[in-house]
Order: structure tokens, then sequence, then C-alpha cells
């Protein structure tokens, strides 16, 4: 893989507006990214594949949308108030600040000896303190320490505290799920890599209630079907591998925890998380809102507070990696061609309509041909420039198919279908290429 892989798709995600920086006209704001046409599209499609494997697709598996702000308590009992924190060093000088754990920190933060990697001065470091990763906001109209909310940093606690609401509306039984899509917030202190962690950003969770002592054998199950979730997705199984937590890498409410990484162009990283939460959470929402969350199992009578396992992944880390899974570059006829190989189901946009020149009849019959597919796919009128030029717009785009209107058109009522990754031409009729496209994007 291109070292600079990262600086090619940052700036091919610009060009062909799948991802701006966030306020770019103000110098931009740290660490947080918008999506753009094309970019809103893809992310749209994963969201709703996900949705339709996990919601639809299963009988145990019921749907949420829980709020942002939630009670203070919520993160009490989560343990995020005292547990979500991050060691930091300031330093009194130049007022940046660093994680303890940065590399670039010489000698002891908090002694004479230390020296601030930024403006260079020795002492100007303070010692350790603890910071929280939450944002932190006032419900009210008075800014006042019993106002504070915060911004949910993971979306599962509106899991949690919906549990029952869902249990009892939904009459589902126990092993169950409950699947949401929605933001999150960290204010992390070292974000980067594109969008690869960002302050703000959307989880696509689901939590499986289960019965204890079952929790080991849903823990496999899931770890099986989210792999094979992201192999349907089309990324490459090669550049996709477990890491198990070790002892020192478990959250304080985990006993067994996965990564899915991908071999992103600066390592191995994590995207996604099989997590075996246990029943900590629904334990301590217990003990903190005072209301039972025990379950009774009506075949054996038996009371007890579910374990769950978590499936937990990052909508944008996972677009990033359906990008980058994807990009390629080539040859064609001495010139370097760019194409996104997304899986057609992923495309942004699904065909575009081109008349091979602007005259002789072309453009009413491409224009017609178009107003017929949009009904039902998202496709793209395209009149400017060469067909060269028309088609390499659409290679950087994804666009699995290209539609041109030529002479022959005309004639015969066909067009010519050309396909984005093997280049191969194929003559259709025009009045089929609705049933031929649907075919051709079904996987
Ligand atoms: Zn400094």
């Amino acid at each position: 893989m291109p070292e600079n892989l990262m600086d090619k798709l940052v700036s091919l995600c610009k060009r062909r507006g799948f991802i701006f920086q966030s306020s770019e006209i103000y110098g931009g704001v740290g660490s947080v990214w918008d999506y753009g046409p094309l970019g809103a599209e893809l992310k749209k499609n994963i969201k709703e594949r996900w949705w339709r494997s996990m919601v639809h697709e299963r009988d145990d598996i019921e749907g949420l949308d829980a709020a942002i702000l939630m009670h203070p308590k919520v993160w009490e009992a989560s343990g995020h108030v005292a547990g979500f924190t991050d060691p930091l060093v300031d330093c009194k000088q130049c007022k940046n600040r660093f994680r303890a754990d940065d590399p670039r920190l010489k000698g002891t933060p908090g002694e004479p000896d230390a020296r601030c990697p930024v403006c260079g001065n020795k002492g100007t470091l303070t010692a350790p303190r603890m910071f929280n990763l939450m944002f932190k906001t006032f419900m009210g109209p008075v800014e006042e320490a019993a106002a504070v909310v915060y911004l949910r940093p993971e979306t599962a606690q509106g899991i949690y505290v919906n549990y029952l609401n869902v249990l009892q509306s939904s009459r589902q039984k126990i092993p169950f799920g409950i699947a949401q899509i929605g933001k999150a917030f960290r204010n992390e202190i070292t974000p980067g890599n594109f969008t690869f962690r960002t302050r703000e950003f959307e989880q696509m969770e689901m939590q499986f209630f289960v019965k204890p002592g079952d929790d080991g054998k849903w823990f496999e199950f899931w770890k099986h079907e989210r792999l094979k979730w992201l192999h349907d997705l089309g990324i490459r199984p090669e550049k996709l591998r477990f890491h198990q937590h070790g002892k020192d890498e478990l959250a304080h409410y985990a006993k067994d925890a996965y990564d899915i990484q991908y071999e992103f162009p600066f390592g191995w990283q994590e995207f996604e998380g099989i997590h075996n939460r246990t029943d900590f959470d629904l334990s301590r929402h217990q003990q903190y809102s005072g209301k039972k969350l025990d379950y009774l199992d009506p075949a054996t009578n038996e009371r007890f507070v579910p374990y769950v396992v978590e499936t937990s992944a990052g909508a944008d880390r996972t677009t990033l990696v359906a990008m980058l899974d994807a990009y390629h570059e080539e040859e064609l006829e001495g010139e370097k061609r760019v194409v996104l190989r997304f899986k057609p189901a992923l495309a942004p946009i699904k065909a575009a309509v081109f008349p091979l020149v602007n005259k002789d009849g072309m453009p009413e019959v491409a224009k017609r041909l178009y107003d017929d597919l949009r009904r039902r796919f998202n496709v793209f009128y395209d009149d400017g420039g060469s067909i060269g030029r028309r088609y390499r717009r659409q290679d950087e785009a994804g666009t699995p198919f290209g539609i041109t209107v030529d002479g022959q058109s005309i004639q015969d009522q066909t067009v010519t279908v050309r396909e984005r990754d093997t280049l191969k031409q194929e003559r259709v009729a025009a009045a089929q290429l609705d049933d031929y496209l649907a075919g051709r994007l079904a996987s």
C-alpha cells in the first residue's frame, strides 16, 4: 500500500464531494468532518445495510433511536463520570495539553527537568491530571453545576435505560437484542487520521441480552456474524483480523472483548468491537435508579439480570474502511485511472447516463432514460466534456455503471453499459435497463 494513500484519499474526498473539513471557510475545527453529497450517500448505504441485517432480517432484535441528552445520573451509573478519563499534562507557558503517555514528552512532567515539546521551555509542564473525555453542557437557562448534562460518549446507555420499555412493548423474550444508530461525542486529546478518530462520530451498536451462562455462546455467535457482515460488505478478508483484548486493555465492564481490525495505511486499527459487558450496566442502573431491571424467565420462573453481548461499530470508520478498501489506481491508455471499486450496492451513485454528443437527438433520449431510472435508483446525468472525462469522474465516485446513448441508440433503442471495474461494454435494450440494473445491484 503506498504510504501516501491517506493523502490521496483525503484529496479525492474533497475533490469529488465525499468528505469536507467542518467549518473549512473559518480554517476548520479540529477533528470534525462533514459528509458531502457522495459521502452522505455512501454512509447512508452502509447504515441502511447494517440496520437491515441487524433489525429487519432478525426476529430477535428491535430498533431504537434514543436521545443524545440523558439524565446525568446515567453517566455516574455507567462509570463514565469517574472513569472515562485520560491523564493529561499542561504546559503553563504555551497552554498546550498533552496525553501523559505522549512519546514527545521527555523527563518527568511536574519536575524541573521536563521539557515542553512545543515551546521547548523546561519546568513548565504540570504533573499529570485526570481529564474527562465527555463533552459537558448545561440544560435549561442557568449555567450551574446542578444543570450539567453530557453529550453521550456512547449510544449503548440509551439502550440500557430503555431495556424494559422495549422488552415489554415488543413482547420479546430473552435472548433478544436492541439496535441503534446514532451520534456520540468524545473530547479526544489526540484525534487524527482523517475520519478515523473524531470528536463527533456515529455508532452502530447492538446490545444482545442473554441469560448468564449463555454469554460465551452468544459472544462467539456475534463475533462470527459481524465478520461475515464485513466480508459481505466487500471488504477484502486479508485486510481484516480479530484482536482479543489483553487483561490491561479490557474496559472496566468487560469480561471478554475482540476488536475487528483493518489494515489502515497507518497500521492495524480497530473499527468495530464485540464485547461481553456482563450484567455490569443493567446492575448499575438498577442500583442508581432504584428500579428493578431483572428478568423473569417465563419457562423456568428464574429471575436474573441479563448479561449483554455488544457489537459496536463506528459508522464513520466503516465508511473510511469501505473507501480505503475500494481505492485503486491503474494505467489506462497511458493515463492514470483512479477508481473506487465499491460493491454496487454500496456505491453512492448507481449509474450515470451520458449522451455521447449533445446533438442528433441523443440528449433527449438520454434525459428520458435518466428520468425513468431515477425513480428507482440514485442515478446521475452528465453531458459535460468528452466521454472519457465523464467516465473518469464516475470512476472516482465509484459509480458501477456508465450508460451511453449514441447514434445506434436512436436507430434501435439500445444503449451501451460500461462496467466500472472490467471496462467491458455491452448493448442493452433501453426498455430493459431498469431490470438489468436491479439485477446487477442486488448483491
Ligand atoms: Zn509549552
